[in-house]
């Protein structure tokens, strides 16, 4: 599942290839994923708008457009879901089983596929509202994650998934933030010492800043067609080198050592999300 980095990444990717396009026509193919409003308005409106910017909130990606008549931008909202890709397309080229969204710019088409429909583009912005800082932010600060943890009821590992204490943070990086910092993933939110705390919130900015940083330097296939090996969300492009076993140091790695003590990785179910970490590393 794409996490703050994988989108990040996905919008730099996309951000000049889009920026100045207009919008010729609009195609829904899944009306489940516009969700609000209906797919006939949001094809109305979006029609004849020019992308002006794009931006990313948590997981989400902001897609500005200019409409004519309007004086400010219109925020198209994207979010890729579990299976969702977001890529440019020839116009020429048939498009894939799963489209869920085609936008027509001209020559290319602006495809939103998505095997299993989880994943939305639509001017419903309501569950922007919901999200907490971003942990790259100057809004994130060690003493705001102090007193938001102090305040829970629930293990650290759960806790960080929770989308208003953090916005960004799935699976895969909590996992490799409580990893990097040595704390274990059971222990409770509120019991974290000071000195836990900080070491925490440097890892979660740390392993962040460090995806974003692979993903913007390998090279990817956006449209996922490329060869899987879970270097990313995205696929690799062809040719390109496997970087996975480098990347992750506890997620995915149940029963492989611990690349800093030896320690097989154990693997648990935490509120039903697979939790990975050394449990030697990971006492305290
Ligand atoms: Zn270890």
């Amino acid at each position: 599942m794409p996490e703050l980095p994988e989108v990040e990444v996905l919008v730099r990717h996309l951000r000049p290839l889009l920026i100045g396009r207009s919008v010729r026509s609009v195609r829904v193919q899944r009306a489940k994923v516009v969700t609000s409003p209906s797919a006939r308005r949001l094809a109305r409106t979006l029609q004849g708008a020019r992308f002006c910017g794009l931006a990313r909130r948590g997981k989400y990606l902001l897609f500005k457009l200019r409409r004519r008549g309007h004086a400010e931008p219109l925020t198209l909202v994207g979010h890729l879901g579990m299976t969702g890709r977001m890529y440019l397309l020839p116009a020429r080229d048939r498009l894939p089983k799963h489209a869920a969204v085609v936008l027509n710019l001209g020559r290319d088409n602006f495809v939103f596929e998505d095997t299993r429909y989880f994943g939305r583009l639509t001017l419903d912005g309501s569950a922007l509202a919901r999200l907490g800082p971003e942990p790259l932010g100057a809004g994130f600060t060690a003493q705001a994650f102090a007193a938001a943890l102090s305040r829970s009821q629930q293990v650290i590992k759960v806790r960080l998934l929770d989308q208003s204490l953090l916005a960004g943070v799935g699976n895969i990086y909590a996992s490799e933030a409580l990893f990097r910092a040595g704390i274990a993933p059971t222990l409770p939110a509120r019991r974290l010492t000071s000195a836990q705390v900080q070491r925490l919130w440097h890892a979660v900015r740390s392993v962040l800043r460090e995806a974003i940083a692979c993903g913007s330097t390998v090279p990817l296939n956006y449209a996922g067609q490329g060869q899987r090996d879970g270097l990313f969300y995205f696929g690799k492009a062809t040719g390109a080198p496997d970087y996975y076993e480098e990347r992750l140091r506890v997620y995915d790695r149940a029963g492989k050592p611990c690349a800093d003590c030896g320690t097989a990785i154990k693997r648990v179910l935490q509120a039903g999300r697979s939790t990975f970490f050394c449990p030697r590393c990971q006492r305290a």
